[in-house]
């Protein structure tokens, strides 16, 4: 489960433009600053992977990257941008929600979810709103590493939180890996769960 070629083939303005191709992908998408950047870098062990559409107000973009010549990894906009005006923010419901209920070949959503905070309602909404759509998700955590909190609790404890208000609507509780991109935790386990989803 190796990642030993990325390439990038695309950004596409609207769904409709994203590669015809039958080979199976993987969004992956999270509030604004969860660390998708990161993780992806980390994944890929890459430290500049070009990756567009990060700024709220900039074109929103669906990114098409082909690993190992056999599956996508797609790099879909952030939401929850604090400072997006609202129609940006309308702009991602009915963008990023065309794409998911299109897009025939997509295998799983990698939900990113910030572990260093407690559950954030928008978090809640996304995750509800593709399971009432039915389409399959992996609860990705972000920044497990981090102990030093301000205010609060630490990631565990936020984790546990945010599975039991899950837990009220899903009938089962969908897969889900704890990562951080400082120490590495993870980046095998989230590598494999995708190979054998990939193979299933
Ligand atoms: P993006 O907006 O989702 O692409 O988020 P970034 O990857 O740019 O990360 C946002 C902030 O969180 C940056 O300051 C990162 O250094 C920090 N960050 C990202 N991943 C981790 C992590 O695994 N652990 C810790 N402690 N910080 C992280």
């Amino acid at each position: 489960s190796r990642i030993k070629d990325v390439q990038f083939v695309k950004s596409s303005p609207r769904p409709k433009e994203c590669p015809k191709d039958d080979r199976p992908e993987f969004a992956i998408l999270g509030r604004s600053n969860v660390g998708k950047s990161s993780l992806i870098n980390s994944l890929v062990r890459k430290k500049e992977l070009a990756l567009t559409s990060k700024k709220p107000g900039k074109t929103q973009l669906i990114n098409h990257f082909l690993v190992n010549k056999s599956w996508y990894l797609v790099d879909l906009p952030g939401y929850g941008f604090a400072k997006a005006p609202e129609a940006a923010k309308t702009d991602w419901s009915s963008f990023t929600k065309g794409y998911f209920l299109n897009r025939s070949t997509l295998v799983a959503v990698l939900l990113l979810i910030d572990a260093s905070v407690p559950p954030q309602r928008i978090d809640l909404d996304c995750a509800n709103w593709l399971g009432r759509n039915n389409i399959p998700i992996t609860f990705v955590f972000t920044k497990c590493d981090k102990m030093k909190v301000a205010k609060g609790k630490i990631p565990d404890e936020n984790i546990k939180d945010f599975q039991e208000i899950i837990k009220q609507n899903y009938k089962q509780h969908p897969p889900w890996i704890m990562t951080s991109s400082v120490t590495g935790l993870g980046r095998d386990e989230l590598l494999l769960h995708v190979s054998q989803l990939r193979n299933y």
